[in-house]
């Protein structure tokens, strides 16, 4: 990220990063850079693992490396975006919010199905199972589709800043942003108090396997509301091969599998559920 702004302070015309993915598909893996102030903005790309330790083993001979580097990548300036919103208004208590989501944008390289479309379908799909089948709880439950998480963040800014008032009554935030492959249970980050309960509440996912609560949950988009007022955060979390995908030109929709798609949207809807009806305030 920092990389060719450091590089450039040492006279380099270019950078090329090793991509940060495991080897298999000889992709290169986008992702975010930022230049430093002082330094000249030289172009930078990463080259997938594969390439990297071909150049690599090319130095160790000896060998003089020519790379000429043809690159399409720019900036086309700020422009005005959104998050999408929607709720389940709670029957008791609406005042108090339950946050589900993803994040709309992605890289161009793919598709952007599993980072992050299906976590916002995931996630959006929960909320309308509970619509659907007539399941109103007692507190309100809200998706939140946000936008710019890959190069800025803006849409988790953003939210904190329109919702600042109501932020304390977030009784939970979930992101799922790893992926929809099979879920293996949640990632929580809050008190030992509310991680039992979520544990407990876990336990009604055996049947579909997703009972493991990781010892840290939260999500790039929540993070600024969670880290400011101390929200008990979640990440879905699944097994499979969504860190060598993402970011890359194999990120597309055919990697999806319909049934593991069903069981993180069970698996976040059973959790929110819960949450969200459950007699008392998570972490009370
Ligand atoms: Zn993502």
């Amino acid at each position: 990220m920092s990389g060719p702004s450091r590089a450039a302070r040492h006279g380099a015309v270019a950078a090329l990063i090793r991509s940060i993915g495991p080897t298999g598909l000889r992709l290169p893996h986008t992702g975010v850079l930022q230049y430093g102030p002082d330094a000249p903005k030289i172009p930078a790309a990463a080259v997938a693992a594969e390439d990297a330790d071909l150049l690599q083993r090319m130095a160790s001979r000896g060998q003089r490396i020519v790379v000429r580097l043809q690159m399409e990548a720019h900036f086309e300036g700020e422009v005005e975006s959104a998050n999408v919103v929607g709720e389940l208004r709670g029957r008791e208590r609406p005042e108090e919010i339950v946050v589900v989501g993803g994040h709309l944008d992605s890289w161009d390289v793919g598709a952007g199905a599993s980072d992050d479309g299906g976590g916002c379908i995931v996630t959006w799909e929960a909320l309308r199972l509970m619509k659907k089948l007539g399941m109103r709880p007692r507190r309100t439950v809200r998706v939140v589709l946000f936008t710019n998480e890959e190069n800025g963040g803006r849409g988790g800014l953003a939210y904190r800043d329109a919702h600042r008032s109501e932020l304390a009554n977030h009784v939970m935030m979930l992101e799922s942003d790893t992926g929809v492959f099979q879920p293996t249970g949640f990632g929580f980050s809050g008190t030992s108090r509310a991680r039992e309960t979520v544990r407990a509440i876990a336990s009604l996912l055996a049947p579909i396997g997703a009972t493991r609560i990781e010892s840290v949950g939260g999500g790039a988009d929540i993070e600024p509301s969670v880290r400011e007022f101390g929200i008990p955060s979640l990440s879905l979390e699944v097994e499979g091969e969504y860190f060598l995908i993402h970011h890359t030109a194999a990120d597309t929709v055919e990697r999806i599998d319909p049934a593991h798609l069903a069981k993180c949207a069970a698996a976040v809807a059973v959790m929110t559920y819960v949450v969200a009806d459950m007699p008392h305030r998570l972490g009370e």
